[in-house]
């Protein structure tokens, strides 16, 4: 397979044509954005880590039966993943207080939830990604009430299989992000599980490892990415 033209260039990956339509070649940088994209910088090495460790959970969750568009590594920083038509709704499955929920619910972050919570966003720039649900995902025919009971299922089996295996290793998994898509007719997860999109807390110190770091100025950002990277590896 090659690596063909530039179809798309979004935050914090290029997307490329490979000559086969029903594959992408995707390259992670080293750039990153927040709140918006109102926060602009880049951590050194990011583009590397994200692919290696978006790549280890793909493979993982397929293991345990989770589907994903992930096909092949090509390089440190590439891979090739399987063409999707993305359903334009973010989902965030939370299972400890934090960012957004913290803030919008008065909820100290840290608070462990009694039970895990899922939040859908409309991807939309123009937007600002607000928060919607069921009923506005079925107004706007983003997703059928089917496709959407699945990505619940899915997204709930996503967040068991994670959180065990980063128990494991120490880590807590406070929340995260997913989005889907089709390829030919059949509902897979995209885009990519990594620091940038998941919140990781060392178990015993409650020390940020994800991307919290660079939204609030804590340093060590590269850090923390290869930190996550080596528990999960050994590397
Ligand atoms: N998240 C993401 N992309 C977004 C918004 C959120 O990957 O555009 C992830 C984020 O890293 C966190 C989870 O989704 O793991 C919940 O984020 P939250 O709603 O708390 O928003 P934030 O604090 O990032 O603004």
């Amino acid at each position: 397979m090659q690596k063909k033209e530039l179809v798309y260039e979004g935050k914090a990956k290029k997307v490329f044509r490979t000559g086969n339509p029903d594959y992408y070649w995707v390259e992670y940088k080293d750039d990153a954005t927040a709140f918006n994209g109102l926060k602009k910088g880049t951590i050194a090495n990011k583009g590397e880590l994200n692919n290696r460790i978006s790549a280890y959970f793909f493979r993982m969750l397929a293991e345990n039966g989770i589907d994903s568009h992930f096909v092949e590594e090509k390089s440190d920083r590439e891979m090739v993943v399987k063409a999707l038509q993305i359903i334009p709704v973010e989902v965030v499955v939370r299972n400890i207080a934090a960012g957004s929920l913290a803030k919008r619910l008065g909820l100290e972050e840290g608070t462990i939830l009694p039970h895990t919570v899922v939040e859908y966003y409309y991807k939309s720039d123009e937007l600002g990604d607000p928060m919607i649900n069921d009923d506005h995902i079925r107004a706007l025919s983003l997703a059928t009430p089917e496709q959407m009971a699945r990505i619940r299922e899915i997204a709930l089996k996503v967040n068991d299989v994670l959180r065990s295996h980063l128990a494991e290793r120490e880590l807590d998994l406070i929340d995260f992000k997913l989005e889907f898509g089709l390829h030919k007719g059949e509902l897979l997860l995209g885009d990519e599980i990594s620091p940038d999109t998941c919140r990781f807390w060392d178990k015993n110190t409650r020390e940020k490892l994800d991307k919290d770091r660079f939204r609030r100025d804590l340093g060590n950002v590269e850090e923390a990415y290869r930190e996550v990277y080596r528990r999960l590896t050994g590397r």
